[in-house]
């Protein structure tokens, strides 16, 4: 069993959740790559072991994530019993339920019984008695949205849930549901969207929302699945996510356009003193709505990075115009 750094919470810094008591660290790692059955189990490990070690206390997972499905929260559940079991109160480890996960009429969307069936079995792969967190991870248009809600308030109340979030709701959906949470007594904490320079529809009327309610908010895919890093400005390199996995994020995403975009906020980011990496973090924590940022990692140096970019999140007037010109561009 490894022992974690002693020097852990040094560095890292937590932002409050919304208006809750919980605080979250201003970067979490994610599991939904690198994680599954068909990676390298060490190297997963190494990763929840770089993350823990730098204040990373909070790991994102649904009942999804793999492949196969279920594989990333069976890989997790393996590593705390192997390293963390004295740890898990230094945690806040969440899932989610929402897309298809099984076979059948039960195994998707939003109904009481896929939701409670799925977070059993999240539990069971992870061996855990409880999440910290919840997702309903996409609005169902065909479930009363009071039953979705109204599950998310029993899993708190049975105690396999200390607290409950939504994923992928537009700012009008998340009102919604945020009132029927508050009526039935169990605040929503957080939001999970999907939120980066190339990302800002978040920008369009969810973080107000959000920010008037007092629920958290974290960023999922900060860095546009890799793209906003230096991975593409010479090709596809062949240990890269298009290259390894290729299904959420193809050759056919990493445009010309996009590339010269990336050149340009590069050459900014090297002037801050940053990879580009770094300055794509900085620029959404930059606002202080964002509770965290949620990043996915291949390996340790981009965990390293990551937490290293919450030195540095402000920026001069200049910059943010610069950024803006060059994220206008057709
Ligand atoms: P990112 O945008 O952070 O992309 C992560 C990938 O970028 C890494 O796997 C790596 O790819 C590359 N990368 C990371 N850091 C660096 C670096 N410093 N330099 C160069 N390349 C780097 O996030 P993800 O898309 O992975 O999503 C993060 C998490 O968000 C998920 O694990 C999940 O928990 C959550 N999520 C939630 C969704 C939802 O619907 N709620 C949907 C999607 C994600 P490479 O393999 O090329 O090294």
């Amino acid at each position: 069993m490894k022992t974690p750094s002693v020097s852990r919470y040094e560095t890292m810094s937590y932002r409050r959740c919304g208006k809750s008591g919980l605080k979250l660290p201003m970067i979490s790692l994610g599991l939904w790559h690198n994680f599954g059955y068909v990676n390298v189990f060490e190297n997963s490990k190494k990763l929840i072991a770089a993350a823990f070690d730098q204040g990373i206390t909070h790991f994102d997972l649904a009942n999804n994530y793999g492949p196969p499905p279920g594989s990333a929260e069976g890989v997790f559940g393996k590593i705390l019993k192997a390293d963390f079991k004295s740890y898990r109160d230094e945690m806040v480890i969440s899932t989610k339920a929402g897309y298809t996960m099984w076979e059948g009429p039960y195994g998707d969307w939003g109904s009481k019984k896929y939701l409670v069936s799925s977070l059993d079995q999240s539990l069971k792969r992870m061996g855990l008695d409880y999440v910290d967190i919840f997702y309903h991870h996409r609005p169902d248009p065909q479930t009363p949205l009071e039953e979705t809600m109204a599950t998310l308030d029993l899993m708190v109340r049975q105690g396999k849930a200390l607290y409950v979030g939504l994923s992928n709701y537009s700012a009008e959906q998340t009102a919604a549901a945020v009132q029927i949470l508050k009526q039935l007594g169990t605040p929503c904490l957080i939001h999970q969207v999907k939120y980066s320079m190339f990302e800002r529809k978040a920008e369009q009327g969810l973080l107000e929302v959000l920010d008037r309610e007092g629920v958290g908010c974290i960023a999922f895919s900060p860095l546009a699945q890799g793209v906003l890093t230096d991975r593409y400005l010479h090709g596809i390199p062949a240990d890269s996510r298009v290259a390894t996995s290729g299904v959420f994020l193809k050759e056919s995403d990493i445009t010309k356009a996009k590339i010269e975009k990336v050149r340009k906020l590069h050459g900014i980011a090297e002037a801050r003193g940053q990879k580009l990496a770094q300055m794509a973090l900085s620029w959404l924590l930059k606002d202080e709505r964002l509770t965290s940022v949620l990043i996915g990692a291949s390996k340790e140096e981009q965990i390293n990075d990551a937490v290293n970019a919450i030195a540095h999140t402000t920026f001069k007037e200049d910059e943010i115009q610069e950024i803006e010109h060059i994220l206008s561009a057709p």
